[in-house]
């Protein structure tokens, strides 16, 4: 009997890994990184139920990293099969993980130096040098319709709508001529937003088993133009000779800031202010936005086919190197400073943030989603000191939240997306969504539907069909 375990994303919205047993074979879908509290990143340390160097198949939805960032790991420990993905997620997926592995490298560097670290000899996850073998294993899928990873799994890809190259996934399993379907939302996206398509639901005739994510499970994005809310920010911390901290991934919300501060230019709405994009992997990241066509919804498309340059604000810094980075602490004027990451877990904006939160005419803009145990959710909950670098940093910045930003669906949306499906899922899980996120949509899918509904269990193994 086919079975599925959930090895990631489940009581949680990080560690996406998910392990399909069928047919005498084994196929995980993702290979995320756990984020976030203590006890969920000391599981990145400990080895998986199952040898790596025995898994068949590996398939992507998505690059972000709580769906790529463990993948280092899995084939350092043995795993040596082929990592199935669109072309626009491998690319992104090698710039992800080269970030990592290099960040990984210089906050070790620097725990170890400024002995900051709650570990006596702080070690590194992995580095740079784990990166290559992992993308020498990547091959690509299409970006949509079907393709057979092995006699026995069967996928179908559905544009998600909520990064570049993400996809739900539709997966056939044939054992002993028998079929049976998992579908696999990935993250899903948002309806109605700027640069990508929205979220598709899959359509499959036959669903034996959903897995659902519920990052915002319990929750909807306020409702707002965010032309006018980012406007009105922007005007506001301006006039009072103040700066803009966006703690953002590099990828995905970096773009969307981007074009919306380009339009607000455009349209006079905000004065003229430099904007630093400060990342190493930033412009690689909107290279590829501008590259990968297929992914662009019909406003974006025609905007650059009207020769517009639409992810180009009027005064654009590229911060590249670390020197570029520091230089940005010299800056006195306005400016909005875009840096990762974007839950305020490690990366160049603690140094930003370090410089400047404690000067209450700047803002900081909390775009996305911001987990359990991460700084960002700290300064969500109104936290009036900051620990960066091991010293306390005084919240006087105004913080803003704008989950307009934000790249997965709200709980209508997700609702949305499951009503699209042309026929009822036999059994429902809820994944990558806190506990009582998670719940709030599994008893909505159970009231709304009458649908099979249960919460993911972290280790629990499940039978599909
Ligand atoms: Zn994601």
């Amino acid at each position: 009997m086919a079975k599925l375990t959930f090895l990631g994303a489940a009581g949680c919205v990080t560690g996406s890994k998910y392990l399909v047993e069928a047919a005498g074979k084994k196929l995980l879908v993702d290979c995320g990184i756990f984020q976030g509290t203590d006890d969920l990143k000391e599981r990145n340390w400990k080895p998986l139920p199952v040898d790596p160097k025995t898994i068949d198949y590996l398939v992507l939805t998505h690059a972000h990293l709580d769906h790529t960032g463990w993948l280092p790991v899995l084939v350092r420990d043995g795993f040596n099969k082929t990592i199935f993905a669109n072309p626009a997620t491998i690319e992104l997926t090698g710039i992800l993980l080269k970030d990592s592995g290099h960040l990984q490298e210089e906050e070790t560097e620097d725990a170890q130096k400024h002995k900051w670290s709650k570990h006596a000899q702080p070690k590194a996850l992995y580095t740079s040098a784990d990166i290559d073998p992992v993308l020498r294993l990547m091959k690509p899928m299409p970006r949509s319709g079907g393709f057979d990873v092995s006699p026995e799994f069967h996928f179908e890809s559905y544009d998600a709508g909520h990064i570049l190259g993400s996809s739900s996934l539709e997966l056939t399993i044939t054992e002993n001529g028998k079929k049976s379907v998992v579908v696999f939302s990935g993250d899903i996206g948002r309806y109605q937003q700027v640069i990508l398509n929205d979220p598709k639901t899959p359509t499959a005739k036959q669903i034996d088993l959903l897995l659902c994510e519920s990052t915002y499970g319990d929750r909807e994005h306020e409702a707002g133009d965010p032309l006018q809310m980012l406007g009105d920010v922007v005007n506001r911390v301006v006039k009072r000779g103040g700066s803009i901290v966006i703690p953002a991934f590099a990828i995905g919300r970096t773009q969307t800031f981007m074009y919306l501060l380009k339009e607000l230019e455009n349209l006079q709405r905000i004065p003229k202010v430099p904007v630093y994009v400060d990342s190493p992997m930033a412009l690689s990241a909107t290279d590829l936005y501008l590259k990968h066509k297929e992914d662009h919804d019909l406003v974006f498309a025609r905007e650059e086919q009207n020769g517009g340059d639409p992810l180009n604000v009027h005064e654009f810094h590229l911060a590249r190197s670390v020197e570029d980075s520091k230089k940005i602490n010299d800056v006195k004027t306005p400016c909005i400073i875009i840096s990762a990451s974007g839950m305020v877990t490690g990366g160049r904006v603690l140094h930003h943030l370090a410089n400047r939160l404690g000067d209450a005419r700047n803002c900081v803009i909390l775009g996305g989603f911001q987990a359990e145990g991460t700084r960002g959710r700290a300064l969500q909950e109104g936290a009036k000191t900051l620990s960066l670098f091991g010293r306390v940093v005084p919240v006087c910045a105004e913080i803003v939240e704008m989950g307009q930003f934000s790249a997965h669906a709200g709980k209508n949306e997700l609702m949305r997306w499951m009503t699209g499906l042309q026929v009822p899922p036999k059994q429902v899980y809820m994944t990558h969504g806190e506990p009582q996120a998670a719940q709030s949509l599994q008893q909505a899918v159970a009231e709304k539907f009458r649908w099979k509904a249960a919460v993911a269990r972290y280790l629990d193994a499940v039978e599909i069909a």
